[in-house]
């Protein structure tokens, strides 16, 4: 295995090497536990002083495939798979991150993960500071303190599909020391590598492109091994822990010791783990998820295209149409691509929208992008529908606002689907 191999090999041959004899196709360890005959040795397994499974809440061979996979492929150190993508999240915040501290976060995010912020974060003591990601330097520095842990945004809003400056975020947390922390769930690392941009901690909901099929939920942390942690900033990773006997996580793992923490720590205590099944799946997922994330942003980029030239349509969000107030942020960072995921407004407001929805055959309306099957959702009725009408505009929702998750069936077929719902749409 080589971490020189562009990303379609890794994304086909890494994570897995098999020897001799070993099943060619990573295979489902669907076991809790792993059998040993020392107890010198097990205890050796406990005190991580040798690699190797001992409970699957703690490490599994099949999510660990599926792991190294993704980290080879973001170009990362290691990765911790995950029960979902808002477990990803709320672990990678509480890393760093504990009652009494801070840290802020760009505005533009999944409902689901402004919730988190704004609403459950809050309770358990973290605050957390939104700021608006197209602001200038000045403001975002603005809004740290010094009890910040981290800076926190998305490489493609959701929904607002606004391309994250990276040059500008990690300029900011380089200057403040802190971590740059970015869900890269719409990018993906065929699109994206945010590594290579400056930041230190990806994480991704795998339930989207990941997965690919819409068949399990999940999600993954990986840890960029480019943090200092030793800035004095951080004694929970430079410091003896004493729930782990007092182990030295920066001493001992070096670039490793946020993920290695996040797992022997965090994932010991709050067990929000991804069933081997599951890792299976995502591992699958990954081999094809450079065709496809290719065919959805193509697929994206020509529909967006039709869609604006449209008469029923009143605008189209999507960051590879030169209209796009990020085109050259994606130019920049999305180079292949910009996704699968596109935002417009019917004329006639939501009423229209409700209709165009209905009357979709081969589109369909689900909760969900990220889809090989094209899907479509009013975001202000479903996903972003407990937040107030402030919060969700913050978030980049307008109550005319339809997502379209574009799939990888032929260009011509979504199409004509769409061309016959904006028809029903106007009647
Ligand atoms: N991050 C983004 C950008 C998402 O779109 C989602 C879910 O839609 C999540 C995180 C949360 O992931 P999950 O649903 O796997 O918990």
């Amino acid at each position: 295995m080589s971490s020189s191999w562009k990303i379609e090999t890794q994304a086909i041959q890494g994570g897995y090497d098999p020897k001799p004899g070993d099943p060619r196709v990573v295979t489902i360890c669907q076991s809790t536990t792993f059998k040993y005959d020392s107890a010198d040795y097990v205890a050796k397994l406990f005190d991580l002083e040798v690699p190797g499974f001992f409970y699957t809440r703690l490490g599994n061979p099949t999510t660990d495939a599926f792991e190294q996979r993704l980290a080879m492929m973001e170009g990362g150190v290691g990765a911790l798979g995950t029960s979902a993508g808002q477990a990803a999240t709320t672990l990678a915040i509480f890393n760093i991150c504990k009652a009494g501290e801070h840290f802020v976060t760009a505005s533009t995010l999944y409902g689901g993960t402004y919730n988190l912020f704004a609403s459950t974060l809050p309770k358990m003591g973290i605050e957390v500071t939104f700021v608006d990601p197209e602001a200038d330097a000045a403001e975002i520095l603005a809004a740290f303190r010094p009890n910040t842990r981290a800076l926190f945004a998305e490489t493609i809003g959701n929904p607002g599909l606004n391309v994250l400056d990276f040059a500008k975020f990690s300029a900011i947390a380089q200057e403040k020391q802190v971590p740059l922390i970015i869900d890269s769930t719409f990018a993906t690392p065929y699109l994206c590598r945010p590594f290579e941009h400056g930041a230190n901690i990806v994480v991704h909901s795998a339930t989207k492109y990941i997965d690919g099929l819409a068949t399990s939920v999940g999600g993954v942390i990986v840890d960029g091994g480019n943090f200092n942690w030793d800035n004095g900033r951080y004694p929970e990773l430079t410091e003896p822990d004493p729930s782990y006997h007092g182990l030295q996580y920066a001493k001992t793992f070096g670039p490793l010791a946020y993920i290695v923490k996040a797992r022997v720590q965090l994932m010991r205590d709050l067990g929000a783990v991804p069933s081997p099944f599951n890792s299976f799946l995502f591992a699958q997922g990954l081999q094809t998820l450079p065709l496809r994330m290719q065919r959805h942003s193509d697929n994206a980029l020509a529909l967006a295209t039709y869609l604006e030239r449209h008469p029923a349509v009143s605008w189209v969000n999507y960051p590879g149409l030169p209209s796009h107030a990020s085109y050259e942020l994606a130019r920049k960072y999305l180079p292949r691509g910009a996704s699968g995921v596109l935002t417009f407004g019917i004329k006639g407001g939501a009423a229209a929208g409700k209709k165009f929805m209905e009357a979709c055959n081969l589109i369909a309306l689900v909760v969900h992008v990220g889809d090989a099957r094209s899907c479509v959702l009013h975001p202000a009725s479903t996903t972003h529908r407990q937040l107030s009408e402030e919060q969700q505009i913050a978030s980049g929702v307008t109550p005319d606002l339809i997502r379209l998750s574009v799939g990888i069936e032929h260009i011509d077929d979504i199409t004509a689907d769409v061309e016959q719902a904006l028809a029903a749409s106007q009647r």
